[in-house]
């Protein structure tokens, strides 16, 4: 299971991914355009092949990532995440270098100006593309521009051009971190929202006092689960169950041990009662039922006489004092019909916890 901290992590991963996937198209596209647009493939072909041969295999690369993405993070997820920071880091290092050698170089004024434009275009395109992680945000726009400035400050080529490019950077860095707020503030809205909606609706399954599932979920719960047996024809259980004498307990030793009464004996419930499939609910004060979908009686028979004897055996201590409680179960099975009511089911498995009542209490009854 992932924690709450991991899901969001890998959230935002899958956000990034998705929103850079189509950057690496314009790579592809702009690469030999800027490369064979002017004489650049014709006077520096050592330059033009390394520089057209390197953007395109990271961009392979990263295709390659985006296409096994989910396949690595269920291998590890920190590799993952470092793997495309990384090739991301790469692919604008790769173009900041190029970019430099553009500006630098006495390349045709056409082939510098598309090179200028496809720059910060593809700068432009990545600050919204990567908004989501500030860092890498800001790796990525240094390594695709900054190399540039430092070359042409460094040689004195161009300082006009070099002051520009640092200015470029700077406001593209102040809309990353004004996007990047953006971004999280939504997400964070988007989290307590996700959490209060969880909240609510376990809310509205859940039993308040006892924590098992509520008579609202049960009802809910029958009704799909008998439609699903009635199409499969298999057979269908529940089991009733209901404290003995319970009205005593409240009555000697008060309603709060009496409520402790239930939270434990729901324990025992829930401890035995515990495949994905059963669902325990509290069907009303003392009572409760199980519903067991593709299981037998007999099934069902064995495990609410270990619930019974767990029950029998247990002392539930409540201020000083040591409580005794027994319960009686009632059992019923059907492969329903669709012609016939459901309701049937859980009168059945009430007579068979009344028989048991009336035969003594403490004991479970197949009907
Ligand atoms: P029987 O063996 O026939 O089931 O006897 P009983 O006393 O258990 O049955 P009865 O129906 O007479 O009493 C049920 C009692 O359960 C009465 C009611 O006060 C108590 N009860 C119901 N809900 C709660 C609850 O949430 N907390 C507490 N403490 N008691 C509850
Ligand atoms: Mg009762
Ligand atoms: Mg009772």
């Amino acid at each position: 299971m992932k924690s709450k901290r991991q899901k969001l992590n890998y959230r935002v991963l899958q956000d990034l991914k998705r929103r850079s996937s189509i950057g690496i198209i314009f790579y592809i596209i702009l690469v030999p355009i800027v490369i064979y647009a002017g004489d650049c493939h014709l006077k520096y072909k050592t330059f033009a092949f390394f520089f057209v041969f390197s953007v395109c295999t990271i961009c392979f690369l990263r295709f390659l990532h985006v296409l096994l993405f989910d396949r690595i993070n269920n291998l590890n997820e920190r590799f993952n995440t470092i793997l495309f920071f990384v090739l991301v880091g790469l692919t604008s290092l790769i173009w900041g270098i190029g970019f430099a050698w553009f500006m630098f170089m006495p390349v045709e004024p056409n082939s510098k100006l598309l090179m200028a434009m496809c720059t910060v275009g593809l700068s432009s395109g990545g600050i919204v593309a990567f908004m989501p992680n500030r860092s890498l945000s800001f790796v990525y726009n240094f390594f695709m521009v900054v190399p540039a400035a430092i070359l042409l400050i460094v040689s004195d080529v161009n300082l006009p051009l070099a002051t520009m490019i640092l200015l470029f950077f700077g406001y593209m860095i102040g809309i990353t971190f004004r996007g990047n707020r953006e971004y999280w503030d939504a997400m964070n809205i988007e989290v307590i929202l996700q959490e209060k909606s969880e909240a609510l609706e376990k809310a509205i399954r859940i039993d308040d006092l006892t924590g098992l599932y509520n008579r609202r979920f049960f009802n809910e719960v029958f009704e799909t689960e008998w439609k699903k047996a009635s199409r499969d024809k298999s057979l269908f259980t529940i089991v009733m169950g209901d404290i003995d004498h319970f009205k005593l307990i409240n009555d000697t030793y008060g309603h709060l041990a009496g409520d402790e009464c239930l939270r434990q004996i729901s324990l025992i419930l829930r401890s035995i009662f515990k495949r994905d499939t059963d669902v325990v609910a509290r069907y009303g004060g003392e009572e409760f039922v199980v519903i067991m979908p593709d299981t037998d009686s007999m099934r069902a028979f064995e495990m609410a006489e270990q619930v019974r004897q767990k029950v029998e055996s247990t002392r539930i201590e409540y201020k000083g004092d040591l409580l005794k409680l027994t319960i009686s179960f009632g059992i019923a099975s059907v492969v329903p019909d669709y012609k016939e009511s459901k309701h049937n089911l859980v009168n059945d498995a009430d007579s068979a916890l009344y028989r048991a009542k009336l035969e003594g209490r403490n004991r479970v009854k197949v009907r």
